[in-house]
């Protein structure tokens, strides 16, 4: 087939490529960003460089192709998202674009990767959390801003294939890490961010590691290939309705620190930034329903996948490589 990566750049966008092409694929890739900032640029790709937002470009990426991942977005992690709440918001220009554009050239399956943050917060007041199953995203009550931007874009793929007939598939991812992904300056997400303060430790000495909230908020942490593996799954079933792509094995922010510190071989001195983002206090992902309708469960252990991350940042911290700031 000939498919569309949307946000080819980026971090998720960067392995799903990897696997399409192995898979004989033939891969349109479509990002803003320069291509020295891409995270891993393909030369067997079409590759373009083009904002989004404009439904002109939209279209001209759609047309010609037989699938769409929709992977293009504006965000970051806990730091990034609620203090750029309408920046967040602006992806919303991305979904419904590239969705039109998938209706008026006959696109035959269009993917969306929606969030964990489309979660009514009243459910994740507890760091005890009982896990999210799909249907708790109503009453509508997300994350501000960027939950609002998927639930909204989620809600417009569904009508678009009630009404129009495009076949959209929708994930809601939670927290997925690995290596080749935002590490630093302001976009990183959690795991990242900690591994880089923890090689930051360890290479210079400086045993102080400030962590936002109390610690005790807990996740659950996805790690790239199993997530590529649920979105390939998700995308060739017929599931029309948002499921999620999550581990579940729950930890605390402190538990993540404590693993962190152990590859590491030191301990530091936990300072805790209390007015810091920390987003909510607990989340975890239920996954019942992709486990009965795709047989989908994460096989990474966090400990496992956190050791291939933090491996990787050290290369990167060490050797002073660059990470894309946009
Ligand atoms: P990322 O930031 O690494 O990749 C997103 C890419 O979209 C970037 O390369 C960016 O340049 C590109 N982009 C943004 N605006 C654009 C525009 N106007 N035109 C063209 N390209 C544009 O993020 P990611 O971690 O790879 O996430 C991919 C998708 O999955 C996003 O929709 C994100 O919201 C969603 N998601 C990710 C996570 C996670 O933990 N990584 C969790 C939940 C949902």
């Amino acid at each position: 087939m000939k498919i569309l990566v949307a946000g080819a750049g980026g971090f998720i966008g960067g392995h799903l490529i990897g696997r399409l092409l192995a898979q004989g694929h033939t891969v349109r890739a479509a990002d803003w960003k320069g291509f020295d900032d891409w995270w891993q640029p393909d030369g067997r790709c079409e590759n373009i460089r083009i904002d989004l937002r404009e439904k002109s470009a939209c279209e001209a990426v759609v047309q010609g192709v037989d699938r769409v991942f929709n992977l293009a977005c504006d965000m970051g992690g806990m730091g990034f998202i609620e203090s750029n709440k309408a920046l967040c918001m602006l992806s919303v220009m991305i979904n419904t674009h590239l969705l039109s554009a998938a209706q008026k050239f006959g696109v035959q399956r269009y993917f969306f990767a929606s969030s964990a943050c489309v979660y009514n917060a009243d459910k994740q007041r507890s760091p005890h959390v009982i896990p999210l199953k799909e249907q708790d995203a109503y009453p509508a009550m997300p994350e501000d801003g960027y939950g609002w931007e998927k639930l909204f874009s989620e809600r417009m793929c569904r009508h678009f294939t009630e009404d129009f007939g495009v076949a959209t598939r929708v994930a809601r991812f939670h927290n997925v890490y690995g290596p080749q992904g935002t590490w630093t300056g302001g976009r990183e997400k959690v795991p990242a961010a900690i591994c880089r303060k923890v090689i930051h430790a360890k290479l210079t000495g400086d045993l102080d590691l400030e962590i936002w909230g109390t610690g005790e908020q807990t996740r659950s942490f996805t790690f790239i290939d199993d997530c590529i593996h649920g979105v390939e799954l998700l995308m060739d079933s017929d599931v029309a309705e948002p499921l999620n792509i999550g581990s579940a094995e729950l930890v605390s922010i402190n538990g993540l620190v404590s693993m962190i510190e152990e590859f590491a071989g030191i301990k530091l001195k936990r300072r805790y930034k209390l007015d810091a983002p920390k987003g909510v206090n607990g989340r975890n992902s239920d996954n019942t329903k992709i486990q009965a309708l795709l047989k989908w469960a994460p096989s990474t252990r966090l400990t496992d996948g956190l050791a291939k991350t933090y491996a990787w940042i050290y290369d990167q911290v060490a050797n002073n490589r660059k990470c894309p700031i946009y």
